[in-house]
């Protein structure tokens, strides 16, 4: 049985949603991964929303309006909170529910729902069927990308996989040392290149290596960072011409990584970056660290990128592939229990 139908189960009173029962074991990893990942976030979300149902006297117009409160302060952003708040007050008069039992259960079925509607896992990793797959990680100083590109060479390691990694965010001071100590740490080789200050010279080194020496990933930490849209584009651009050159099918990803610890600037910056070249997924990392994990719905709601993975703490095992039913379990369960 699915996340979704034991929530759903634990709505109509068949079932108290008991998480580690029946789940297969690799499963209960996954999720115990997530709920300590986004305590603080199932928390600060969980008192809001049973602050709405304390000193409850009736569901009007003031009821919605705390709804919304609630909800942007759970960073999850302008325009879900109005697409499920409209959602909510919908489903509340067509069933014509009153208590505030029944209001809660609504309340949480929509939330469901809306993340139901968008399929449930996020896509797999576009795969280069003919040849190493190639993902550029792209972000400004200080989101994780560096950390979330030692994460994922683990778990595609740990996959079965042959990994290469490529230092290619000479920008950053210490990047290049900090992803050699990921790659001493893991024992997955590192190019760093002839010249420390060309990336182009790290990527063609590495682009080479992999279709030489047939590895499946090459993943290239970039310093790709906005300071112009311009000066972005021209910069990858130029990347994906070197890798196109040696490796005919390019690169098959691009993955933008965002701190969310900065709650509605990361939305911010993947409009902006969007704007500056094609990305293929976000890495949403630090959700350990902030109340602000809504985030994650804003982002799947207004940005036609999918979530690929998050950063849940700081251990190369911290990185979880997104999953929605995972993610809205972790958020709603202390709800779920009341
Ligand atoms: P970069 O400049 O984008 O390459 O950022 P780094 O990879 O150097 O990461 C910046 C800091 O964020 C480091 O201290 C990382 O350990 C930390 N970090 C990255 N991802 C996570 C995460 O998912 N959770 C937590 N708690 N810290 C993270």
């Amino acid at each position: 049985m699915g996340l979704f139908d034991r929530i759903k189960r634990a709505f109509t009173g068949e079932d108290k949603v008991v998480k580690d029962q029946d789940l297969d074991p690799k499963e209960a990893i996954v999720l115990d991964k997530y709920e300590r990942g986004m305590e603080k976030t199932r928390k600060s979300f969980s008192e809001r929303m049973s602050d709405l149902f304390t000193g409850w006297r009736e569901i009007d117009e003031d009821f919605y309006d705390d709804l919304e409160e609630a909800l942007i302060s759970a960073d999850v952003g302008f325009a879900m909170t109005m697409a499920l708040t409209d959602a909510i007050q919908e489903a509340v008069e067509e069933r014509n529910v009153y208590q505030p039992e029944a209001v809660k259960q609504v309340m949480l079925e929509e939330m469901v729902a809306i993340y139901e509607k968008d399929g449930q896992a996020s896509p797999a990793l576009i795969e280069n069927p003919d040849g190493p797959t190639v993902i550029l990680f792209v972000g400004v100083n200080g989101v994780g990308k560096t950390t979330s590109v030692g994460k994922i060479g683990y778990s595609l390691q740990q996959a079965g996989h042959k990994v290469l990694m490529a230092a290619g965010d000479t920008f950053r001071a210490g990047a290049v040392e900090q992803l050699n100590v990921w790659g001493q740490r893991l024992d997955i080789p590192v190019v760093t290149g002839r010249d420390q200050g060309d990336p182009a010279s790290v990527v063609y080194d590495a682009v080479k290596k992999a279709n030489a020496e047939g590895y499946d990933y090459l993943l290239v930490d970039t310093a790709g960072r906005l300071h112009s849209k311009a000066n972005l584009m021209a910069e990858l651009a130029k990347m994906k011409r070197i890798i196109e050159r040696e490796n005919p099918n390019g690169v098959q990803e691009v993955l933008l990584v965002l701190d969310a610890t900065t709650g509605q600037n990361a939305l911010i910056q993947a409009k902006q970056f969007n704007e500056a070249t094609e990305i293929t997924g976000l890495v949403l990392t630090k959700l350990d660290g902030t109340a602000k994990g809504g985030v994650v719905l804003s982002i799947r709601h207004e940005l036609d990128i999918p979530v690929k993975y998050i950063g849940l703490g700081e251990q190369a095992s911290d990185l979880q592939v997104f999953d929605a039913e995972h993610y809205m379990y972790s958020l709603i369960r202390d709800l779920l229990e009341k």
